[in-house]
């Protein structure tokens, strides 16, 4: 950092104030979490200098060897990791690897049967201002009144309503576990392929805590940066060879250039530690530590839709308490507490307005945080919902900052 803030002053003091909220707020941001220092140190490094389109072994550039090398790692690593035979760890982000997948496996127009926005989907899985939704027919399924879960019956019906040629699972709000084995029942049904995105729940399925989709999906894809903890990217997997060769078309050269060959050095080291017994304690912790964050917020008073969790993830009704989602993210960051605002199902408020809040566990539960911690977390999100939260800011903000204190990041 020294060595950046004296080339660069401007940008190396928005890198320090950056790393400065990162060491002293609370992340519960669910979509994020905190890189170790390996992964770190390989996207900082000269692999960014590197053209190499193509894939190893055949690139249009010449002087690949030493990349080919870590991505054909990456690659290996995430068939191990996920148990399947084929991953393209090229694209640049989540929504490239959704964009690169519709790609290999849809002509313009065909129709696509997946989870609403509104509901807990997302963005790139059709919504009507993305790529997605304007070159195919999107056909939204959703949550359930009653239980705020997945109504597979209803997937069905829909399914043999519309004739989808393609059933996209997976969200980014959807604090239950995903019925794989129903999604493929419902895509045999009605002839269509299945992708799964997993972009949330990738950790949890590489440490065996949420059952994988492999096993039943066409095509998997994934952001790297969520739960499976490595750098901003994306990833497809799948095991049918021919779909294989679509995917790559489709990658490159059908939706992106050069690959980043410096992320795709740290997806190596993320797939690398994720590989290790220690992710699995991980993930478990993750895991955990939502089911004790849940409890004690219903104990404060909160109603979660769904009334819980399975996963990493937590959705707040704030409603109860006559706050809206953004009010409540205002007031938790005033305390350094980051959570981001999010619809609920059936939200009567904007999407920037919202009646609800999303937490999750992944970056707090890589900075050491386990079930005591959750339950003080929960306290402090108690007292900030309550009419008097003003007379209690200060003592909170003291107590988080004491917290984040006793477990500092990237110490070792
Ligand atoms: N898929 C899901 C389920 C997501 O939740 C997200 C991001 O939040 C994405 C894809 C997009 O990932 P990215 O932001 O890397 O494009």
């Amino acid at each position: 950092m020294d060595f950046l803030s004296q080339a660069d002053p401007e940008v190396g003091a928005s890198i320090q104030k950056e790393f400065d909220r990162e060491q002293h707020n609370i992340e519960l941001i669910a979509s994020e979490n905190i890189v170790s220092k390996a992964v770190l140190l390989a996207m900082g490094t000269c692999l960014t200098n590197k053209y190499a389109e193509g894939y190893p072994g055949k690139r249009y550039y010449g002087g690949c060897y030493a990349v080919d090398v870590t991505e054909e790692l990456a690659r290996q690593r995430a068939c191990q990791l996920f148990d399947c035979a084929h991953a393209n760890v090229q694209p640049h982000s989540g929504a490239n690897a959704n964009l690169a997948a519709f790609f290999a496996l849809l002509q313009p127009g065909d129709t696509v049967l997946s989870m609403n926005l509104a509901h807990g989907g997302h963005l790139s899985h059709g919504s009507p201002v993305n790529i997605s939704g304007k070159y195919f027919r999107i056909v939204p399924y959703g949550v359930s009144d009653d239980t705020e879960t997945i109504d597979y019956e209803q997937v069905m019906a829909i399914a043999k309503e519309c004739r989808p040629k393609l059933i996209l699972a997976g969200a980014s709000a959807y604090p239950r576990t995903l019925d794989f084995a129903k999604f493929r029942e419902i895509a045999d049904a009605v002839g269509a392929r299945l992708m799964v995105d997993m972009a949330h729940i990738a950790g949890l399925v590489a440490a065996g805590v949420h059952p994988s989709p492999i096993p039943y999906a066409d095509v998997v894809t994934t952001t790297t940066h969520k739960t499976l903890r490595g750098p901003r990217g994306g990833m497809i997997l799948c095991n049918d060879d021919d779909l294989y060769k679509k995917i790559n078309s489709a990658v490159f050269p059908g939706t992106q250039g050069g690959p980043l060959e410096h992320i795709i050095a740290a997806k190596a080291v993320c797939l690398g530690e994720a590989l290790k017994p220690e992710f699995r304690a991980y993930g478990r912790q993750v895991a955990a530590n939502a089911g004790v964050l849940a409890e004690k917020l219903i104990e404060q008073g909160f109603r979660l839709v769904s009334g819980g969790t399975d996963n990493h993830l937590i959705l707040v009704d704030t409603r109860h308490f006559g706050l809206t989602g953004k009010e409540y993210e205002h007031r938790l960051d005033e305390v350094g507490i980051t959570v981001n605002k999010n619809t609920i199902p059936n939200d009567p408020e904007k999407p920037f307005v919202t009646s609800g809040i999303r937490v999750g566990t992944p970056a707090v539960t890589t900075r050491g945080f386990r079930e005591p911690e959750m339950a003080e977390i929960a306290r402090w999100m108690g007292l900030m919902a309550k009419e008097d939260y003003a007379d209690h800011a200060e003592q909170v903000r003291a107590e988080v900052a004491e917290l984040c204190k006793r477990f500092p990041l990237y110490q070792d």
